[in-house]
């Protein structure tokens, strides 16, 4: 067996490798272990997952919407109690349960002397940096592409041998080239439910799939909380997908075709 990404033999690796990062409420899209070798799984979640989970916006994406970490904890988002004291705020898995806010000494001095304070959580932090983002895209891409060819024979070593996917691989893994453009755009707000089952209410989390286009262009395209990000897997441009929309009426492929729900207009 070899990586799909650094083609060594990768046999004896014990890592499984989470194509959507597991602090991202994934347990269901996973590789088993040897697919991606342990070398690049640590390597991607130290330079890839991390700085894109750790990113502000992120974080507050997280806390917000109350998912978490692999420990179990949401993060802490940062906030200002006015009029300008500092202040972390943590929540419990439930959401529902109090909010625990920690500020400075000289805060709560402050509260004791006033009638209360009010606490405001900025919105908007920084997002990700678009290469950050887009090598996130590239990892994800290829590996996504592993996992649907899991149980045909011969399925991963194709990944690993085409030679169509060692640019995209190339940026993956090492950063290179220097930037390899992404599309961003919102299809739906961060907090829209869909009705599931009975009385169940389910929020999408994340979801992707592939486009293929009529000029035989592939793109991934990857939906986190209604943001959705699509990345060319054939080469370092976008334009491919702009114009695939503009053809499309701005659809999202992820609810196009056989994808369509029976809600959609
Ligand atoms: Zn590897």
């Amino acid at each position: 067996m070899q990586c799909i990404f650094c083609k060594v033999e990768s046999s004896s690796s014990v890592s499984v490798e989470h194509i959507v990062p597991e602090s991202l409420w994934n347990t269901k899209h996973v590789l088993p272990h040897g697919v991606v070798c342990d070398t690049c799984n640590n390597y991607f979640a130290r330079e890839i997952e991390k700085p894109f989970l750790d990113s502000a916006a992120i974080k507050q994406l997280r806390f917000l919407e109350g998912i978490p970490n692999k420990r179990g904890r949401i993060p802490a988002a940062s906030a200002i109690l006015m009029p300008k004291f500092p202040a972390a705020i943590t929540r419990d898995l439930k959401g529902d349960g109090p909010m625990i806010v920690d500020v400075s000494e000289e805060a709560i001095a402050h509260l004791m002397n006033s009638s209360g304070g009010t606490l405001l959580l900025p919105m908007g932090g920084r997002q990700p940096d678009d290469r950050v983002i887009s090598r996130f895209l590239a990892k994800m891409a290829i590996e996504a592409m592993a996992y649907r060819l899991l149980s045909s024979d011969g399925g991963v070593d194709y990944i690993a041998i085409e030679a169509q996917l060692d640019p995209l691989r190339r940026f993956a893994r090492r950063g290179e080239p220097k930037n390899w453009p992404h599309h961003a755009r919102r299809i739906y707000p961060a907090d829209s439910k869909v009705a599931g089952k009975g009385d169940n209410v389910l929020q999408t989390v994340h979801e992707f799939d592939f486009l293929v286009t009529e000029h035989n262009e592939w793109y991934f395209v990857f939906a986190l909380f209604g943001l959705e990000l699509v990345i060319n897997m054939g080469g370092a441009e976008i334009e491919g997908y702009v114009a695939w929309l503009v053809r499309n009426e701005g659809a999202s492929p992820l609810y196009q075709g056989k994808n369509a729900r029976p809600n959609d207009n």
